[in-house]
C-alpha cells in the first residue's frame, strides 16, 4: 500500500505540471497517461473532440464483459488567473502533509491515485473490469464527458456503476443539483438620450428581466423545503456578467447577461426557463416591437448538466458506501459528471479525495492523508472486483 500512495503523489506531480486549464488543451496530459497506460500493457481509446485539441481517455483493464466499476475524473482546471499563490500553481508543492498546486483538489489528486493502482489492479485476476474514464471541459458545463457515454455504455461491457472521484473528503454523495446556464441578448433600438420615446433601452430590457429571475429566485427561497438535503434547500438562481451600453447620451442598443439557476433533482428542470421565456415572450417583445421592429431577446443555451437523483438503499448505494467505510450518504450543491451518467442509465456516485473548499482557491491544496483514503478505498474496490 504504501508504494502506491508513494507513486500517487508522484503521478499528481506530473499531472499538475500540466497546465489544463479549461481554454487549454489537454492533449499531454492525456498522452502521458496513456503512454503510462501503454508502459502497463494497457491500450487506451483516446476519444478526441472536433478541434482535437482535447480529448477523453477510457481503458478497460480486466476481462471485457458487463459489471464493471468505472473511476471517472476530470482533466481540466479552472484558471488561477488575477489569484494570489504563494507557490507556483502548476508546481505541486509539499509542506505539513498538505501537496499544494492547481488541481490537487479538484481533481487531479483522484485520477492520480486512480493511475497509481494500475499495477495493483494488473496483479489481481479481476472477475470484472475496472474502467478509467478521464475527460476534459468539466469545468465548462461537463463538456467533455459527453463523448465519452457512448464508449461506457457499450452492451456486453456496460459497468454497473461509475465512481466520480471529485473532492467530497471521501464522503459518498448520491445527489447533486443540475445546472442550466444562459447567455440572454436583449437587441433594442438607439437614440438621443433625450428621446426616450424613440428608442428601446437594451439595459433597462435587461434589468426587467433581471428583475424577474430576482422575484422568480425568492419565490424558489419562500418554497424551500425544511427537509431538503441540499445547501441551500431551493433551486438557487444566479446572474453572473453583464455587459451593454455606449456612453449616457445614447439609449443603449444592446445588453447581454448570463445565468444560471441549479434545480434540485427533483423540480422540473425546464420550468424556470419556461416561465423566463413566455414573460419575454407575453409582457416584454409586444411592448418592444411597438417601438421597433427590430427589438429582440434572444437566448441561448451555454451548458447543461443534469441533476443526480439520489437512489437511496439502491443495491450500487449500499456497495459504494461499504467500500468507503461509511453508512451514510450526502447532497452537494454543485454538478458533477455523475448527473451525465446517471442519465446515461449507468448509476453513478460521487466520492473522493480533497475538501471542496480548497477548489477554485488560490494555494489550492489536498491532504497527504486524502491521498491515502483514497488510496485504501481503492483497494476496497479491488477487493471487490477480484476474483477470490
Ligand atoms: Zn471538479
Amino acid at each position: 500500500m504504501p508504494n502506491s500512495n508513494t507513486s500517487a503523489v508522484e503521478l499528481l506531480e506530473k499531472l499538475v505540471a500540466f497546465d489544463t486549464t479549461s481554454r487549454n488543451s489537454n492533449l499531454e496530459l492525456i498522452e502521458f497517461a496513456s503512454d503510462y497506460l501503454a508502459n502497463h500493457g494497457i491500450e487506451a481509446e483516446v476519444i478526441h473532440d472536433d478541434t482535437r485539441a482535447k480529448a477523453n481517455l477510457y481503458a478497460t483493464l480486466g476481462p471485457r464483459r458487463d459489471g464493471g466499476i468505472v473511476l471517472s475524473g476530470h482533466t481540466d482546471v479552472v484558471p488561477v488567473d488575477g489569484q494570489d499563490w504563494d507557490t507556483d500553481p502548476f508546481v505541486l508543492h509539499e509542506s505539513d502533509g498538505k501537496l499544494f498546486g492547481r488541481g490537487t483538489a479538484d481533481m487531479k489528486g483522484f485520477c492520480a491515485a486512480a493511475l497509481a493502482m494500475v499495477p495493483e489492479f494488473l496483479s489481481r485476476n479481476l472477475e470484472v473490469p475496472i474502467h478509467l474514464a478521464f475527460s476534459y471541459d468539466e469545468e465548462v458545463g461537463c463538456i467533455g464527458v459527453h463523448g465519452l457515454i457512448p464508449h461506457v455504455a457499450v452492451p456486453g461491457i456496460t459497468p454497473k456503476a461509475v465512481i466520480v472521484g471529485e473532492p467530497t473528503s471521501m464522503r459518498v454523495v448520491n445527489a447533486h443539483k443540475g445546472i442550466r446556464a444562459f447567455r440572454t441578448t436583449v437587441t433594442g433600438l438607439e437614440a438621443h438620450s433625450s428621446a426616450t420615446h424613440k428608442g428601446v433601452n437594451a439595459v433597462m430590457i435587461a434589468a426587467d428581466l433581471i428583475g424577474f429571475l430576482a422575484r422568480v429566485a425568492e419565490e424558489e427561497i419562500a418554497s424551500a423545503k425544511p427537509d431538503s438535503r441540499f445547501d441551500p434547500p431551493y433551486t438557487s438562481v444566479n446572474v453572473g456578467p453583464i455587459t451593454g451600453g455606449t456612453a449616457l447620451n445614447i439609449i443603449p442598443k444592446h445588453c447581454s447577461f448570463v445565468w444560471e439557476y441549479r434545480p434540485l433533482p427533483e423540480a422540473e428542470e425546464n420550468e424556470i426557463f419556461e416561465r423566463f421565456t413566455r414573460y419575454v415572450d407575453d409582457d416584454i417583445l409586444p411592448r418592444i416591437m411597438k417601438v421597433s421592429k427590430k427589438a429582440a431577446i434572444e437566448s441561448t443555451a451555454l451548458s447543461r448538466v443534469p441533476p443526480l437523483v439520489p437512489e437511496d438503499d439502491s443495491s450500487i448505494e449500499t456497495l459504494i458506501m461499504a467500500l468507503a467505510g461509511t453508512n451514510q450518504s450526502f447532497t452537494v450543491s454543485y454538478g458533477t459528471e455523475a448527473g451525465v451518467f446517471h442519465e446515461a442509465g449507468i448509476p453513478a456516485v460521487v466520492c473522493g479525495p480533497g475538501d471542496i473548499m480548497q477548489a477554485h482557491r488560490p494555494n489550492e491544496f489536498i491532504a497527504v492523508s486524502q491521498i491515502e483514503a483514497c488510496t485504501e478505498f481503492l483497494h476496497r474496490v479491488l477487493d471487490h472486483v477480484a476474483e477470490n
